[in-house]
């Protein structure tokens, strides 16, 4: 009845199904455990009218042209026009984050702010991205003094509320996202394209999934129908030929045989305000010297809902995941006794030919929405046979 199978209906499962139903012409089953579509990414009004990301704020950015253009087949952008924009509050003061060449006239006295802005060009030229943990090897006391305020101001204290280890002990990937900026771009990303989808992230994934080959059912625990037999998938019990791409926790699939793989969750706190504005139009406040949430994220500012009933805020509180019923796996913590552990599981699935590995959860990765996207994409031609 299906060709194909598709657990999993968040950016890569939905990407992944609308190719293979599109430009292979298969029909396509996906699976979503939960009651809605758009993973991770789903928004929804809240009981004032305020549209709100379910799971923490969503930002598209992308340089990607080919990514940007087939996206835009499913949604209007609502593209900021001086791109997003955060900042964080250190002792009762809002300062630009990436720290940039702005940050360091706010933070130094004029005269050594100019010859600290001397001093990094020359060591790395204009325009360049240094990450936090780079810089902070560089010999200079000078350049050294700088890395030591952002280190402490920005990453120390966010990065042991976001992960419960020190910049230094989590992977270079994850603080080299947010790299010191030697020049005066307050913009959090350096992307061509950052906004949000005009009409919400739910509609672009509804759009996408509205095809006459794709059968979406939600609310479907498919770690209960599918089951791997060394070679073989069943489904319900009887065997499966066509491909499996598979969005969830790898781990679960195999009933955690080797112990869990290690992730980071969230506990959200959503708070709703008569007043028009919460945090002076920041869409975000990152709170890297205080406070036990990580950052707050009024949604006004994030979707550019004009004409709202209030304002809602989002505060977001880490914490380690357990696997605990209604808990969800956010962020994988990459490193090197856990990917061997994941390792472990993906050699599970090594003999069997028509499963396919996609997704944050089912590669333990750090993907943005953007490259998660091309490697759907990616994946879908693979197995239509066009690439
Ligand atoms: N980070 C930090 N302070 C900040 C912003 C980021 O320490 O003000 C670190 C922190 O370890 C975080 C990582 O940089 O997990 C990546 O930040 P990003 O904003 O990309 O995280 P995401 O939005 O994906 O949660």
């Amino acid at each position: 009845m299906y060709d194909s199978i598709v657990i999993g209906a968040g950016i890569a499962g939905s990407v992944v199904a609308r190719q293979l139903a599109e430009k292979g012409n298969r029909k396509v089953l996906v699976m979503e455990k939960r009651d809605h579509i758009g993973g991770n990414c789903y928004d929804r009004p809240d009981a004032y009218g305020i549209l709100v990301h379910e799971y923490g704020p969503h930002i598209f950015h992308t340089s990607m042209e080919d990514v940007f253009a087939y996206l835009s087949r499913f949604t209007e952008w609502n593209l900021y026009p001086d791109g997003h924009q955060v900042v964080a509050k250190v002792h009762g003061r809002l300062i630009p984050v990436p720290f940039n060449l702005n940050t360091l006239h706010m933070v130094y006295e004029k005269d050594l702010a100019e010859e600290l802005e001397r001093k990094l060009i020359d060591a790395y030229g204009e325009g360049s991205r240094v990450p936090i943990m780079k810089l902070r090897e560089n010999p200079d006391p000078q350049i050294q003094d700088i890395a030591q305020y952002v280190y402490e101001n920005v990453f120390l204290k966010y990065t042991m509320k976001q992960w419960g280890q020190k910049p230094e002990e989590i992977s270079p990937e994850v603080t080299g996202r947010v790299p010191v900026l030697i020049s005066y771009d307050n913009r959090y990303f350096q992307d061509k394209y950052q906004g949000v989808p005009k009409d919400g992230f739910t509609r672009l994934f509804a759009r996408m999934l509205d095809h006459a080959d794709i059968t979406v059912q939600t609310g479907v625990q498919a770690s209960k129908r599918l089951e791997i037999k060394e070679q073989e998938i069943l489904l319900d019990n009887r065997p499966f030929t066509g491909d499996v791409i598979y969005t969830g926790a790898l781990d679960e699939l195999y009933g955690c045989r080797y112990g869990r793989l290690p992730y980071r969750s969230l506990r959200f706190d959503f708070a709703h305000f008569d007043s028009d504005d919460f945090q002076d139009g920041h869409s975000v406040v990152n709170y890297t010297v205080s406070e036990d949430f990580t950052r707050i994220t009024e949604f006004k500012y994030l979707t550019g809902q004009e004409q709202t009933n209030g304002t809602t805020i989002i505060r977001e509180y880490p914490f380690a995941y357990s696997g605990r019923e209604g808990e969800i796996p956010y962020y994988a913590i990459m490193n090197p006794q856990n990917e061997a552990l994941y390792e472990k599981y993906k050699k599970l699935t090594e003999p069997v030919s028509n499963m396919h590995l996609l997704g944050r959860l089912a590669e333990y990765k750090y993907y943005n929405i953007d490259a998660m996207t091309k490697k759907a994409l990616e994946l879908a031609d693979r197995l239509i046979g066009l690439a």
